[in-house]
Protein backbone atom coordinates (compact mmCIF):
# COMPACT_ATOMS: atom_id res chain seq x y z
CA UNK A 1 0.00 0.00 0.00
CA UNK A 2 1.17 3.51 -0.78
CA UNK A 3 0.68 6.59 1.77
CA UNK A 4 0.03 10.24 0.55
CA UNK A 5 -0.03 13.51 1.85
CA UNK A 6 -3.07 15.33 2.70
CA UNK A 7 -1.90 18.16 1.04
CA UNK A 8 -1.46 16.38 -2.16
CA UNK A 9 1.97 17.96 -2.69
CA UNK A 10 4.36 15.13 -2.57
CA UNK A 11 5.02 12.06 -3.41
CA UNK A 12 3.59 8.89 -2.61
CA UNK A 13 5.55 6.93 -0.05
CA UNK A 14 5.83 3.46 1.03
CA UNK A 15 4.79 2.85 4.55
CA UNK A 16 8.27 2.94 5.46
CA UNK A 17 9.02 5.63 4.01
CA UNK A 18 6.28 7.21 5.54
CA UNK A 19 7.23 6.06 8.84
CA UNK A 20 10.86 7.30 8.56
CA UNK A 21 9.97 10.62 7.79
CA UNK A 22 6.98 11.48 10.05
CA UNK A 23 5.91 14.34 8.11
CA UNK A 24 5.54 14.47 4.21
CA UNK A 25 7.74 17.17 2.91
CA UNK A 26 4.50 19.33 1.54
CA UNK A 27 4.28 20.21 5.31
CA UNK A 28 0.91 17.19 5.12
CA UNK A 29 0.44 14.53 7.38
CA UNK A 30 0.43 10.51 5.68
CA UNK A 31 -2.33 8.87 5.10
CA UNK A 32 -3.24 5.67 3.13
CA UNK A 33 -3.94 5.98 -0.45
CA UNK A 34 -7.38 4.43 0.28
CA UNK A 35 -8.27 2.73 3.54
CA UNK A 36 -8.45 -0.86 3.49
CA UNK A 37 -12.11 -1.92 3.54
CA UNK A 38 -13.89 -3.27 5.97
CA UNK A 39 -14.10 -7.05 6.47
CA UNK A 40 -15.35 -9.32 8.99
CA UNK A 41 -12.56 -9.92 11.87
CA UNK A 42 -12.05 -12.06 14.37
CA UNK A 43 -10.28 -11.10 18.15
CA UNK A 44 -6.33 -12.63 17.90
CA UNK A 45 -5.51 -14.75 20.53
CA UNK A 46 -3.82 -11.48 22.21
CA UNK A 47 -3.55 -8.03 21.52
CA UNK A 48 0.10 -8.86 19.60
CA UNK A 49 -1.89 -11.44 17.24
CA UNK A 50 -5.02 -9.03 16.54
CA UNK A 51 -2.87 -6.25 15.60
CA UNK A 52 -1.03 -7.96 13.27
CA UNK A 53 -4.24 -9.29 11.24
CA UNK A 54 -5.88 -5.83 11.32
CA UNK A 55 -2.71 -3.80 10.08
CA UNK A 56 -1.39 -6.49 7.35
CA UNK A 57 -3.41 -4.39 4.56
CA UNK A 58 -0.85 -1.12 5.72
CA UNK A 59 1.87 -3.43 5.29
CA UNK A 60 1.40 -5.48 1.65
CA UNK A 61 4.22 -4.83 -0.36
CA UNK A 62 6.54 -3.08 2.19
CA UNK A 63 10.03 -4.38 3.53
CA UNK A 64 8.79 -4.13 6.89
CA UNK A 65 6.10 -6.50 5.88
CA UNK A 66 7.60 -10.09 7.01
CA UNK A 67 8.80 -8.10 10.13
CA UNK A 68 4.68 -7.21 11.40
CA UNK A 69 4.54 -10.23 13.76
CA UNK A 70 7.47 -9.58 15.53
CA UNK A 71 7.03 -5.93 15.19
CA UNK A 72 3.80 -6.04 16.95
CA UNK A 73 5.00 -8.73 19.74
CA UNK A 74 7.63 -6.53 20.66
CA UNK A 75 5.18 -3.51 20.99
CA UNK A 76 2.36 -5.39 22.39
CA UNK A 77 3.80 -6.88 25.24
CA UNK A 78 1.76 -5.65 27.77
CA UNK A 79 -2.36 -6.00 28.10
CA UNK A 80 -4.32 -3.81 27.77
CA UNK A 81 -7.78 -4.89 29.97
CA UNK A 82 -11.71 -3.83 29.45
CA UNK A 83 -12.83 -3.66 32.79
CA UNK A 84 -16.66 -3.16 33.83
CA UNK A 85 -17.18 0.07 36.05
CA UNK A 86 -19.28 -0.33 38.77
CA UNK A 87 -22.14 2.02 37.45
CA UNK A 88 -24.10 -0.99 34.53
CA UNK A 89 -22.87 -1.49 31.06
CA UNK A 90 -20.24 0.78 31.48
CA UNK A 91 -16.23 -0.40 31.25
CA UNK A 92 -12.77 1.47 30.92
CA UNK A 93 -10.17 0.00 28.58
CA UNK A 94 -6.87 -0.07 30.65
CA UNK A 95 -4.02 1.47 28.45
CA UNK A 96 -1.54 2.45 30.75
CA UNK A 97 0.16 -1.12 31.78
CA UNK A 98 3.06 -0.02 29.54
CA UNK A 99 6.90 1.09 31.22
CA UNK A 100 5.70 4.38 31.15
CA UNK A 101 1.93 4.15 32.60
CA UNK A 102 0.34 6.16 29.50
CA UNK A 103 -1.49 5.02 25.92
CA UNK A 104 1.69 6.68 24.74
CA UNK A 105 3.41 3.22 25.41
CA UNK A 106 1.88 1.75 22.96
CA UNK A 107 2.73 3.74 19.84
CA UNK A 108 6.44 4.53 20.78
CA UNK A 109 6.86 1.06 21.10
CA UNK A 110 5.74 0.03 17.93
CA UNK A 111 7.18 3.03 16.14
CA UNK A 112 10.86 2.28 17.71
CA UNK A 113 10.45 -1.58 16.87
CA UNK A 114 10.00 -0.27 13.28
CA UNK A 115 12.82 2.17 12.92
CA UNK A 116 15.27 0.14 14.56
CA UNK A 117 14.89 -2.44 11.39
CA UNK A 118 14.60 0.34 9.04
CA UNK A 119 18.16 1.21 10.42
CA UNK A 120 19.56 -2.13 10.88
CA UNK A 121 22.18 -1.68 8.27
CA UNK A 122 22.70 2.13 8.53
CA UNK A 123 26.30 3.45 8.74
CA UNK A 124 25.06 6.78 11.09
CA UNK A 125 22.61 6.76 14.09
CA UNK A 126 19.33 8.53 13.71
CA UNK A 127 18.38 11.09 15.99
CA UNK A 128 15.15 11.21 17.11
CA UNK A 129 14.13 14.78 18.32
CA UNK A 130 11.15 14.92 20.97
CA UNK A 131 9.65 17.78 22.32
CA UNK A 132 7.86 16.78 25.25
CA UNK A 133 5.12 18.17 28.04
CA UNK A 134 5.36 15.29 29.73
CA UNK A 135 4.16 11.61 28.70
CA UNK A 136 5.37 11.58 24.70
CA UNK A 137 8.88 12.10 25.91
CA UNK A 138 9.09 9.42 28.72
CA UNK A 139 7.03 6.84 26.38
CA UNK A 140 9.35 7.89 23.30
CA UNK A 141 12.31 7.42 25.85
CA UNK A 142 11.51 3.91 27.35
CA UNK A 143 10.67 2.73 23.72
CA UNK A 144 14.02 3.61 22.14
CA UNK A 145 16.10 3.19 25.03
CA UNK A 146 19.31 1.19 23.82
CA UNK A 147 18.14 0.31 20.29
CA UNK A 148 20.70 0.01 18.22
CA UNK A 149 21.02 2.61 15.59
CA UNK A 150 18.66 5.06 17.44
CA UNK A 151 19.17 7.88 19.67
CA UNK A 152 16.78 10.16 21.32
CA UNK A 153 17.21 13.90 22.54
CA UNK A 154 14.06 14.83 24.28
CA UNK A 155 13.47 18.93 25.14
CA UNK A 156 11.21 19.75 28.10
CA UNK A 157 10.10 23.24 29.63
CA UNK A 158 12.25 23.59 32.78
CA UNK A 159 9.82 23.16 36.07
CA UNK A 160 6.96 22.73 33.82
CA UNK A 161 5.95 18.97 34.09
CA UNK A 162 5.51 17.39 37.08
CA UNK A 163 8.70 15.85 39.41
CA UNK A 164 7.42 12.57 38.34
CA UNK A 165 7.49 12.89 34.48
CA UNK A 166 10.81 15.17 34.61
CA UNK A 167 12.27 11.82 36.56
CA UNK A 168 10.77 9.74 33.92
CA UNK A 169 12.68 11.76 31.03
CA UNK A 170 15.99 11.72 32.90
CA UNK A 171 16.24 7.99 34.58
CA UNK A 172 17.20 6.02 31.06
CA UNK A 173 20.88 7.52 30.41
CA UNK A 174 22.89 5.58 27.65
CA UNK A 175 21.45 6.95 24.07
CA UNK A 176 18.63 8.77 25.64
CA UNK A 177 19.52 12.68 25.97
CA UNK A 178 17.15 14.70 28.06
CA UNK A 179 17.08 19.07 28.11
CA UNK A 180 15.27 20.75 29.83
CA UNK A 181 15.00 23.99 28.48
CA UNK A 182 14.49 27.44 30.20
CA UNK A 183 11.56 28.59 28.18
CA UNK A 184 7.74 26.98 27.75
CA UNK A 185 6.54 23.76 25.81
CA UNK A 186 6.31 26.48 22.50
CA UNK A 187 9.88 27.09 22.57
CA UNK A 188 10.62 23.37 22.73
CA UNK A 189 9.05 22.80 19.81
CA UNK A 190 9.99 25.90 17.62
CA UNK A 191 14.16 24.35 18.40
CA UNK A 192 12.78 21.18 17.20
CA UNK A 193 11.48 22.21 14.00
CA UNK A 194 14.09 24.39 13.63
CA UNK A 195 16.56 21.32 13.80
CA UNK A 196 14.40 19.56 11.45
CA UNK A 197 14.95 22.03 9.05
CA UNK A 198 18.33 22.42 9.02
CA UNK A 199 19.93 21.14 6.44
CA UNK A 200 23.27 21.34 6.90
CA UNK A 201 22.70 20.04 10.25
CA UNK A 202 21.05 16.96 8.97
CA UNK A 203 23.90 16.26 6.52
CA UNK A 204 25.82 15.40 10.21
CA UNK A 205 23.64 14.11 11.99
CA UNK A 206 20.45 12.34 10.35
CA UNK A 207 17.26 13.17 12.45
CA UNK A 208 13.43 12.42 12.25
CA UNK A 209 10.71 13.27 15.03
CA UNK A 210 8.67 10.58 17.39
CA UNK A 211 5.00 12.91 17.19
CA UNK A 212 1.55 12.21 17.42
CA UNK A 213 1.57 12.66 13.43
CA UNK A 214 3.72 10.19 13.03
CA UNK A 215 1.78 7.06 11.60
CA UNK A 216 4.12 4.38 13.51
CA UNK A 217 2.28 5.95 16.38
CA UNK A 218 -1.34 5.88 14.66
CA UNK A 219 -1.40 2.91 12.95
CA UNK A 220 -0.91 0.39 16.09
CA UNK A 221 -2.78 2.17 18.31
CA UNK A 222 -6.10 0.94 15.97
CA UNK A 223 -4.91 -2.46 17.60
CA UNK A 224 -6.06 -1.76 21.22
CA UNK A 225 -9.99 -0.88 20.24
CA UNK A 226 -9.69 -3.89 17.88
CA UNK A 227 -8.57 -6.30 20.46
CA UNK A 228 -11.04 -4.83 23.05
CA UNK A 229 -14.39 -4.78 20.58
CA UNK A 230 -13.44 -8.20 19.71
CA UNK A 231 -13.07 -9.83 22.41
CA UNK A 232 -16.26 -7.68 23.47
CA UNK A 233 -18.31 -9.11 20.63
CA UNK A 234 -17.52 -12.63 20.73
CA UNK A 235 -18.13 -12.71 24.40
CA UNK A 236 -21.46 -10.83 24.65
CA UNK A 237 -22.62 -10.18 21.13
CA UNK A 238 -22.72 -6.66 21.85
CA UNK A 239 -20.67 -4.07 20.00
CA UNK A 240 -19.02 -1.22 22.03
CA UNK A 241 -19.22 2.51 21.87
CA UNK A 242 -16.21 5.16 23.30
CA UNK A 243 -15.67 7.75 24.81
CA UNK A 244 -11.78 8.92 24.20
CA UNK A 245 -10.14 11.71 25.74
CA UNK A 246 -8.55 14.07 22.92
CA UNK A 247 -5.97 16.31 22.60
CA UNK A 248 -3.91 16.12 19.32
CA UNK A 249 -7.10 13.83 18.39
CA UNK A 250 -4.18 10.77 17.87
CA UNK A 251 -5.99 8.17 20.16
CA UNK A 252 -9.45 8.93 18.80
CA UNK A 253 -8.56 8.78 15.25
CA UNK A 254 -7.01 5.36 15.40
CA UNK A 255 -10.34 4.17 16.65
CA UNK A 256 -12.13 5.63 13.53
CA UNK A 257 -9.84 4.30 11.35
CA UNK A 258 -10.00 0.84 13.62
CA UNK A 259 -14.47 1.22 12.75
CA UNK A 260 -13.79 1.88 9.42
CA UNK A 261 -11.97 -1.21 8.72
CA UNK A 262 -14.56 -3.11 10.38
CA UNK A 263 -13.66 -3.13 14.15
CA UNK A 264 -17.21 -3.37 15.97
CA UNK A 265 -17.28 0.10 17.51
CA UNK A 266 -20.53 1.65 17.39
CA UNK A 267 -20.39 5.30 18.31
CA UNK A 268 -17.09 7.25 19.14
CA UNK A 269 -17.28 10.24 20.88
CA UNK A 270 -14.48 12.99 21.72
CA UNK A 271 -13.66 14.55 25.07
CA UNK A 272 -11.57 17.28 25.59
CA UNK A 273 -10.79 20.07 28.84
CA UNK A 274 -11.36 23.68 28.47
CA UNK A 275 -9.24 23.46 25.17
CA UNK A 276 -12.49 23.79 23.00
CA UNK A 277 -12.08 23.81 19.62
CA UNK A 278 -12.74 20.50 18.48
CA UNK A 279 -16.33 20.80 20.66
CA UNK A 280 -17.22 24.13 19.47
CA UNK A 281 -16.05 23.09 15.57
CA UNK A 282 -18.45 19.96 16.20
CA UNK A 283 -21.10 22.05 17.07
CA UNK A 284 -20.93 24.37 14.07
CA UNK A 285 -18.68 27.27 14.27
CA UNK A 286 -15.34 27.35 12.16
CA UNK A 287 -12.26 25.30 12.95
CA UNK A 288 -10.16 27.81 15.01
CA UNK A 289 -6.68 26.70 16.28
CA UNK A 290 -5.58 28.53 18.88
CA UNK A 291 -3.31 28.90 22.00
CA UNK A 292 -3.59 26.08 24.30
CA UNK A 293 -4.50 26.81 27.97
CA UNK A 294 -3.62 24.75 30.83
CA UNK A 295 -5.75 22.51 32.69
CA UNK A 296 -5.60 19.52 35.24
CA UNK A 297 -5.66 17.10 32.13
CA UNK A 298 -2.73 18.71 31.01
CA UNK A 299 -1.60 16.06 28.12
CA UNK A 300 -4.44 17.23 26.17
CA UNK A 301 -3.75 21.04 26.44
CA UNK A 302 -3.95 21.32 22.87
CA UNK A 303 -5.07 24.23 21.04
CA UNK A 304 -4.06 23.10 17.53
CA UNK A 305 -5.28 19.31 17.44
CA UNK A 306 -2.15 17.89 15.02
CA UNK A 307 -4.49 15.20 13.62
CA UNK A 308 -7.52 17.21 12.88
CA UNK A 309 -6.29 17.37 8.83
CA UNK A 310 -6.41 13.69 9.18
CA UNK A 311 -9.80 14.21 9.98
CA UNK A 312 -10.77 16.46 7.71
CA UNK A 313 -8.82 13.54 4.63
CA UNK A 314 -11.05 10.87 5.86
CA UNK A 315 -14.58 12.35 5.61
CA UNK A 316 -13.25 13.87 1.73
CA UNK A 317 -13.61 17.52 3.21
CA UNK A 318 -17.35 17.33 4.00
CA UNK A 319 -17.31 19.27 7.22
CA UNK A 320 -20.72 18.95 7.53
CA UNK A 321 -20.58 14.66 7.11
CA UNK A 322 -17.85 15.23 9.33
CA UNK A 323 -20.05 17.18 12.16
CA UNK A 324 -22.49 14.98 12.41
CA UNK A 325 -20.12 11.78 12.49
CA UNK A 326 -18.78 12.64 16.41
CA UNK A 327 -20.35 14.08 19.06
CA UNK A 328 -18.00 16.09 21.16
CA UNK A 329 -18.13 17.95 24.73
CA UNK A 330 -15.24 19.79 26.72
CA UNK A 331 -15.00 19.10 30.75
CA UNK A 332 -13.55 22.15 32.64
CA UNK A 333 -11.36 21.78 35.59
CA UNK A 334 -14.12 21.69 38.49
CA UNK A 335 -15.66 19.04 36.75
CA UNK A 336 -12.47 17.34 36.25
CA UNK A 337 -12.31 17.58 40.37
CA UNK A 338 -15.91 16.53 40.85
CA UNK A 339 -15.62 13.93 39.50
CA UNK A 340 -12.45 12.06 40.13
CA UNK A 341 -13.50 12.87 43.98
CA UNK A 342 -17.05 11.44 43.40
CA UNK A 343 -16.61 8.44 41.53
CA UNK A 344 -13.74 7.43 44.34
CA UNK A 345 -16.11 8.30 47.40
CA UNK A 346 -19.08 6.56 46.15
CA UNK A 347 -17.58 3.47 43.84
CA UNK A 348 -14.04 3.51 44.99
CA UNK A 349 -12.57 3.88 41.56
CA UNK A 350 -9.61 6.24 41.10
CA UNK A 351 -9.49 8.34 37.78
CA UNK A 352 -6.47 10.31 35.92
CA UNK A 353 -7.73 13.61 35.00
CA UNK A 354 -7.58 12.82 31.68
CA UNK A 355 -9.66 9.42 32.13
CA UNK A 356 -12.01 11.28 33.82
CA UNK A 357 -12.81 13.72 31.23
CA UNK A 358 -14.54 10.80 29.25
CA UNK A 359 -15.88 9.17 32.46
CA UNK A 360 -18.10 12.91 32.85
CA UNK A 361 -19.15 12.85 28.87
CA UNK A 362 -20.34 8.92 29.93
CA UNK A 363 -22.14 9.87 32.71
CA UNK A 364 -23.79 12.86 30.67
CA UNK A 365 -24.78 10.52 27.97
CA UNK A 366 -26.35 8.11 30.54
CA UNK A 367 -27.83 11.09 31.86
CA UNK A 368 -29.90 11.39 28.16
CA UNK A 369 -30.65 8.47 28.04
CA UNK A 370 -27.57 6.74 26.06
CA UNK A 371 -28.20 2.65 26.36
CA UNK A 372 -25.85 -0.17 24.81
CA UNK A 373 -22.50 -1.54 26.29
CA UNK A 374 -19.82 1.73 26.58
CA UNK A 375 -16.12 2.33 27.73
CA UNK A 376 -13.60 5.15 27.97
CA UNK A 377 -10.53 5.01 27.01
CA UNK A 378 -8.24 5.34 30.49
CA UNK A 379 -5.01 6.95 29.10
CA UNK A 380 -2.90 6.94 32.05
CA UNK A 381 -2.03 5.35 35.65
CA UNK A 382 -3.71 8.00 38.25
CA UNK A 383 -0.22 7.12 40.39
CA UNK A 384 1.49 9.42 36.91
CA UNK A 385 -0.84 12.89 37.93
CA UNK A 386 -0.75 11.99 41.83
CA UNK A 387 -0.69 15.44 42.80
CA UNK A 388 -3.87 16.16 41.15
CA UNK A 389 -5.64 12.82 42.19
CA UNK A 390 -4.21 12.32 46.30
CA UNK A 391 -5.91 15.39 47.48
CA UNK A 392 -9.06 14.91 45.80
CA UNK A 393 -9.59 11.41 46.89
CA UNK A 394 -7.75 11.97 50.25
CA UNK A 395 -5.57 9.39 49.77
CA UNK A 396 -2.01 8.26 48.18
CA UNK A 397 -2.02 6.54 44.75
CA UNK A 398 -0.40 3.08 44.39
CA UNK A 399 2.46 3.15 41.83
CA UNK A 400 2.63 0.57 39.38
CA UNK A 401 5.10 -1.47 39.51
CA UNK A 402 7.25 -0.61 36.15
CA UNK A 403 6.68 3.06 36.66
CA UNK A 404 8.18 2.55 40.67
CA UNK A 405 10.98 0.66 38.28
CA UNK A 406 11.49 4.04 36.49
CA UNK A 407 11.55 5.92 39.49
CA UNK A 408 13.88 4.41 41.48
CA UNK A 409 17.03 4.74 38.85
CA UNK A 410 18.77 8.01 39.34
CA UNK A 411 17.80 10.86 37.15
CA UNK A 412 19.81 13.40 34.92
CA UNK A 413 18.94 16.25 32.39
CA UNK A 414 21.39 18.96 30.87
CA UNK A 415 19.80 22.54 31.34
CA UNK A 416 20.09 24.41 28.22
CA UNK A 417 18.86 27.71 27.18
CA UNK A 418 15.60 28.35 24.93
CA UNK A 419 18.55 28.21 21.83
CA UNK A 420 18.91 26.90 18.70
CA UNK A 421 22.41 26.90 19.16
CA UNK A 422 22.60 24.86 22.58
CA UNK A 423 20.46 22.31 20.93
CA UNK A 424 22.39 21.68 18.12
CA UNK A 425 25.78 21.67 20.45
CA UNK A 426 23.61 19.21 21.77
CA UNK A 427 22.86 16.83 18.93
CA UNK A 428 26.13 17.18 17.41
CA UNK A 429 27.74 16.20 20.65
CA UNK A 430 26.09 12.90 20.96
C1 LIG B 1 -1.45 12.32 24.91
C2 LIG B 1 -2.50 12.04 25.92
C3 LIG B 1 -3.87 12.27 25.64
C4 LIG B 1 -4.35 12.84 24.32
O1 LIG B 1 -4.16 11.95 23.26
P1 LIG B 1 -4.19 12.49 21.74
O2 LIG B 1 -3.80 11.33 20.91
O3 LIG B 1 -3.19 13.62 21.67
O4 LIG B 1 -5.57 12.96 21.47
C5 LIG B 1 -4.79 11.95 26.62
N1 LIG B 1 -4.41 11.48 27.82
C6 LIG B 1 -3.12 11.24 28.13
C7 LIG B 1 -2.77 10.73 29.47
C8 LIG B 1 -2.12 11.52 27.19
O5 LIG B 1 -0.83 11.30 27.50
Amino acid sequence: MNFISTRHASPPATLSQAIAAGLAPDGGLYVPETLPAARVLAPGRDMAGTAAALLLPFFEGDTLAPELAAICREAFDFPAPLRPLATPGDHVLELFHGPTAAFKDVGARFLAASLARLRRDAATPLTILVATSGDTGAAVAAAFHRQPGLRVVVLYPDGRVSPRQAHQLGCFGDNITALRVAGSFDDCQALVKQALNDAGLQQQAPLSSANSISLGRLLPQMSYYAHAALSHRARTGQSLNFVIPTGNLGNALAAIFARALGVPLERIVLATNANRVLPEFFAGAGYTPRASVATLANAMDVGAPSNFERLRWLFGGDDTALRNAFPSASVDDAAIREVIARRYREYGEVHCPHTATAVKVLEDLRAQGETGDWAVAATAHPAKFESVVEPLIGREVEIPPALADLLARPAHADPVPAEYAALRHAILAG
